[in-house]
């Protein structure tokens, strides 16, 4: 569920150019996500949404974590909402593939082969916040 998370982030900046989810809700069968958003959704955008986070789940990308020293990580991420205690020595930052870079310091699955498939059950817009629903079903045998 979390690795899933990292990768609709990214699916999200990718397709909106906005930002990554400012609020998460992870477990095991049904979390959420709320962004920063002018809108709801349109169903074929909901759709494309889910496509694009499906064929990386299915692409198997790696997912890695790896120390990078805070100089080099400031040059490749956006590190505008790390708490400034995270400013000092160096930074977690998980990679899929190279879909996504982001810092964290939760647990992950090895590969995203291993996440199944990716469905939004709804979204839904409020307050400047759009929130995404989604599940995960078990990968094909
Ligand atoms: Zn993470």
């Amino acid at each position: 569920m979390h690795t899933a998370e990292h990768v609709l982030n990214q699916t999200m900046v990718r397709m909106f150019g906005r930002g990554r989810a400012f609020s998460s809700h992870i477990e095991r069968k049904k979390s959420k996500c709320d962004y920063r958003f002018g809108r709801e959704l349109t169903e074929a955008e909901a759709a494309e949404l889910e496509r694009r986070v499906n064929e990386v789940l299915r692409s198997d990308l790696p997912v890695t974590a790896e120390l990078v020293p805070m100089d080099k990580a400031k040059a490749e991420l956006d590190l505008r909402r790390l708490p400034p205690e995270a400013a000092g020595g160096g930074l977690r930052v998980v990679r899929v593939g190279d879909y996504d870079a982001c810092p964290c310091i939760g647990e992950h699955v090895a590969s995203t082969g291993s996440i199944g498939f990716f469905r939004i059950v709804s979204s839904s817009f409020a307050a400047g916040v759009l929130r995404v629903r989604f599940r995960l079903e078990p990968p094909a045998a």
